[in-house]
Parts: C-alpha cells; sequence; structure tokens
C-alpha cells in the first residue's frame, strides 16, 4: 500500500481534558507520522465550512456549536494507507460501538463529543489538509 496523508482533527472534548499527547501517542504507536500540526479555536464560518457535507443532518447545528466550543488540534498524518488506518485507529463514530483500544471507546464521551475527526476517503483527505495547511508547512 503506498504512503499517505489523512487530515485528523483533535476536537475541543479532548483539547479541554488535555488529551492531546496521549491521543497523539495511539497515532505514532499505530506507525502514523505527525507531519503538520496546530491548535485553532475555528470560528462558526469555518467550522460550517468544514463539516458542509453535513449541511442537511438534523446534528449539524450541535455539531458546529460543539467544533468551536474550544480549540482543536488540526495535524496531518502520514503513513502506510493512513486513511483507512485512521480510521482503525479512531474507532466507530458512536463510541459504544468503537472497538477496544480505539481513541473513540478509550476517551470519547458521546457521539458528538468523539474526540477525533479523520479523512473518510484519500480525495476527502487531500480537500480537508487543503482546508487548513499550506504546502510549506507539511513536513514529511
Ligand atoms: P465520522 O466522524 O466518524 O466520520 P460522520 O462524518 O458521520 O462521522 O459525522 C461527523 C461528526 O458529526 C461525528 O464525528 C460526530 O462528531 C457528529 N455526529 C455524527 N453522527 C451524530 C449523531 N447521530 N448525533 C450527534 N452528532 C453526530
Ligand atoms: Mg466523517
Amino acid at each position: 500500500m503506498a504512503t499517505e496523508r489523512t487530515l485528523s482533527i483533535i476536537k475541543p472534548d479532548a483539547t479541554r481534558r488535555n488529551l492531546t499527547g496521549k491521543v497523539n501517542a495511539c497515532f505514532e504507536e499505530a506507525g502514523l507520522r505527525i507531519v503538520a500540526q496546530k491548535r485553532l479555536h475555528l470560528t462558526q464560518a469555518q467550522a460550517e465550512a468544514f463539516y458542509g457535507v453535513h449541511r442537511e443532518r438534523g446534528f449539524f447545528k450541535d455539531l458546529v456549536a460543539f467544533m468551536i466550543s474550544g480549540p482543536v488540534v488540526v495535524q496531518v498524518l502520514e503513513g502506510e494507507g493512513a486513511v483507512a488506518k485512521n480510521r482503525e485507529i479512531m474507532g466507530a463514530t458512536d463510541p459504544a460501538k468503537a472497538a477496544p483500544g480505539t481513541i473513540r471507546k478509550l476517551f470519547a464521551e458521546s457521539i458528538e463529543a468523539n474526540s477525533v475527526h479523520g479523512s473518510d476517503s484519500a480525495e476527502n483527505a487531500a480537500a480537508e489538509i487543503a482546508f487548513f495547511f499550506a504546502g510549506i508547512e507539511i513536513v514529511g
């Protein structure tokens, strides 16, 4: 499998509980490299744009409010099959359904406050990385 990059976000529930390092350890222990990272406090417009694909979903308004409720850490993860590997490391959207040892099983508070975002395809990963990072900020 080829080396890929994927966009990850450590969400406000996790930054609030000071879990950035523990979440990052999960990525690194699984063989993903953090090749870009920054801490941001998203504006409403930024969160709405990032989650635009979910605009029609019932949870959209709450999701945006949650995502701007505190700082996030946005990051680019690199490694073999990084998109699928990160989804595995994260676990299912609903922590009640997430496999043991996954970030969401270990740390998530609820289906909404589920600690991490990860791109779901190579195509979306490229768009999501470009949303937050300039090429010069990514150091592989
Ligand atoms: P994932 O983050 O696993 O790719 P989705 O793309 O379906 O999941 O949803 C985006 C985010 O929206 C989720 O990570 C979660 O924070 C929130 N979300 C998803 N489904 C629900 C739901 N039923 N109720 C509340 N929030 C939800
Ligand atoms: Mg998704």
